[in-house]
């Protein structure tokens, strides 16, 4: 468990990005720690030659605008409670 170093959770389970992929050369190149959704979210939305042209580090990463979105969305959800979200739909009608 740690932070986030792209939403800033904490007490989030933690996997390291290669901000450079590994694919592109970066086997030995920084990294960051990031939680399990951003890190999807980031591969969901680009491939290694888009990261590797333009998102090799984290202020390239938040200053993205798809990413950026989804940051500001995380940020709001409880860091372990994310698997119970769909439970809880039904409580938010009103
Ligand atoms: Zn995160
Ligand atoms: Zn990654």
């Amino acid at each position: 468990m740690g932070v986030c170093e792209l939403c800033g959770r904490d007490d989030v389970e933690i996997t390291v990005h290669h901000l450079l992929p590994k694919e592109m050369g970066g086997t030995f190149g920084a990294t960051a720690n990031l939680c399990i959704p951003c890190h999807k979210q980031i591969h969901a939305l680009y491939t290694n030659e888009e990261i590797a042209a333009r998102l090799t580090s984290l202020s390239d990463l938040r200053k993205d605008e798809k990413l950026g979105r989804f940051i500001r969305w995380i940020r709001k959800q409880p860091s372990s409670k994310i698997m119970k979200i769909k439970k809880s739909k039904e409580r938010r009608k009103r």
